[in-house]
């Protein structure tokens, strides 16, 4: 961040202006057809501005123009750290200019703005910035022969990428994906989720001016069925990442599989258990955490710990101070000072939400907070803490993600019970355990099949740590880490006899 004065989003929202076009071949441009599609402002309702709405023709352009980009190495054949060099002038620029990107995904996300300012962005420039300097310090490798053999083991970029990006962390994950995949001598092209583009497009004005070739960064604006499944059938596209639901996931494997065998990777969502033992002392640091954990971005997060596996000795004490400390947790305005719980993404989302809390009602669970949509009268979609006690892991509200401020308590006995029930779902992406004990922290961590398991706070990790999931949370790789320029990367032997 460089300006540490908090600016009068609400007043500078007024005279905000966006970037609608498709951005390809280093080019803002309408979609062929000069069809286009509006964006919503979730938390009121109302039309921000029309986006270029491609489809097939203009991704076989897109397509093209990173094929080429790719083929003549104006990027790949850099030196890595002259893509080092431009890949941290991008991120100084994303820094730069963090409050206006910070109040574009606000606006069209619903998100707070100070939510966006304090961690989407800095997040986004951290990501660049760690796989920007990461790529002149990877080392190939040479394998043991005799002296009369030399072989090589060398990482080569695959070629253009296809990048497929959700709604909820618009920029963040832009960022996750473009930065090891630019970083690595790749060309992408970027199909952002159809609510919320205008970040990516302001993204792609900065990457021009951080002197990143035409055609090694494209962003094809549309919709999913259009342009994401062209992208995910293309032959020349040679590997596939993609950031959503489960559901919508699996297209991704028919499409490679139907196609050219792309390779594919997979982030998709999650039913994240946070358990707190009985041997916790102080527990505010934990609600603390439980809070972030399920209300941190209105609950639209993958690894949102959904799930409250608690103790039954500690059982009361614990919900008597969550349910205290969730109503601090203020449903507003994302443009005010002091909201922490903004507009959900849409309408269909919000009533889908509304939907698992009938849902829980009626298969046993008791509703302890909340409940209800909130705010009507801003036209906006807006949906208060909730919190159902008595739930079990059975129960739809346990099994499915919600993707919303909705928390399941569900209680144990035994450390093996709730193993058993953290366990007890199709997804495996991330999960939370709070106790005073090192050998329950191991033990515990190791027993959950999921991608990352946080102790004593709720915790992706930093870039220095992989991301990503077990079971039907993921597939195909991690992200973050080095582990990331495996994605995007071939191995190639070099096996080589001296005369
Ligand atoms: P989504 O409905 O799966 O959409 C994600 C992207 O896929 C959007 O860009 C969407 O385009 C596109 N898409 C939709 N249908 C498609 C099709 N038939 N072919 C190709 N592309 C298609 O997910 P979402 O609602 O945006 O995001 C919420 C989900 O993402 C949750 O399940 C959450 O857990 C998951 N998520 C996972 C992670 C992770 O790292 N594991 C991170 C964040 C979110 P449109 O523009 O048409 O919508
Ligand atoms: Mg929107």
């Amino acid at each position: 961040m460089t300006n540490s004065i908090r600016p009068n989003f609400a007043e500078l929202a007024k005279s905000q202006k966006f970037q609608t076009k498709a951005f390809i071949d280093g080019k803002f441009v309408d979609s062929i057809s000069g069809k286009t599609f509006t964006t919503v402002n979730p938390a009121n309702g109302r039309v921000i501005t029309s986006i270029a709405e491609c489809d097939k023709q203009d991704v076989e352009v897109a397509v093209a123009a990173a094929k080429a980009a790719f083929e003549d190495r104006r990027w790949a054949g850099l030196a890595p750290k002259e893509r080092k060099r431009a890949l941290l002038r991008l991120a100084d620029l994303v820094e730069k200019h963090s409050q206006e990107l910070a109040l574009i995904e606000s606006l069209d996300n619903g998100k707070p703005v100070d939510d966006a300012l304090a961690a989407d962005l800095p997040d986004a420039v951290e990501t660049i910035r760690w796989h920007a300097e990461a790529i002149d310090k990877l080392y190939d490798q040479s394998s043991p022969t005799p002296g009369d053999l030399v072989s090589l083991v060398v990482r080569e970029p695959i070629g253009v990428v296809g990048a497929v990006i959700p709604w909820n962390f618009p920029l963040a994950i832009l960022a996750m994906k473009t930065a090891p995949a630019l970083a690595g001598g790749n060309s992408i092209i970027v199909k952002p989720a159809e609510q919320t583009t205008l970040s990516a497009l302001r993204f792609a004005e900065l990457v021009a001016e951080a002197g990143i070739p035409d055609g090694v960064f494209n962003i094809v604006t549309g919709f999913g069925e259009t342009v994401g499944q062209a992208l995910g059938r293309h032959p020349d596209v040679e590997c596939l990442t993609f950031t959503g639901s489960t559901e919508v996931g699996r297209y991704f494997l028919k499409y490679s599989a139907e196609s050219n065998l792309k390779k594919v990777i997979l982030e998709l969502g999650g039913k994240s258990p946070a358990i707190v033992m009985d041997d916790v002392d102080d527990l505010q640091p934990i609600v603390e955490q439980l809070a972030i954990g399920i209300l941190f971005s209105q609950g639209e997060n993958c690894s949102a710990g959904s799930r409250l596996l608690v103790h039954e000795k500690i059982k009361g004490r614990l919900i008597e101070a969550v349910i205290e400390h969730f109503k601090s947790w203020t449903v507003g305005d994302p443009l005010v000072e002091g909201t922490r719980i903004g507009a959900l993404i849409d309408d269909k989302h919000m009533n889908n939400i509304l939907g698992y809390i009938k849902s829980g009602v009626e298969e046993g669970g008791r509703l302890i907070l909340g409940g209800n949509q909130v705010r009507q009268e801003t036209g906006g979609y807006y949906i208060e803490p909730t919190i159902f006690d008595d739930v079990s892991n059975k129960m739809t509200i346990a099994q499915e993600e919600i993707f919303g401020p909705v928390l399941s308590v569900i209680t144990f006995k035994t450390v093996e019970e709730a193993i058993e029930i953290a366990n007890d779902s199709p997804y495996g992406l991330a999960a939370s355990l709070y106790t005073n004990n090192l050998h329950t922290a191991h033990k515990v961590s190791r027993a959950i099949r999921a991608g990352t398991v946080s102790v004593n706070c709720f915790s992706e990790g930093d870039q220095s740590v992989p991301f990503g999931g077990f079971k039907q949370s993921g597939f195909g790789g991690r992200e973050k880490s080095f582990m990331a320029h495996d994605q995007y990367s071939e191995v190639k032997t070099i096996w080589i006899q001296l005369k």
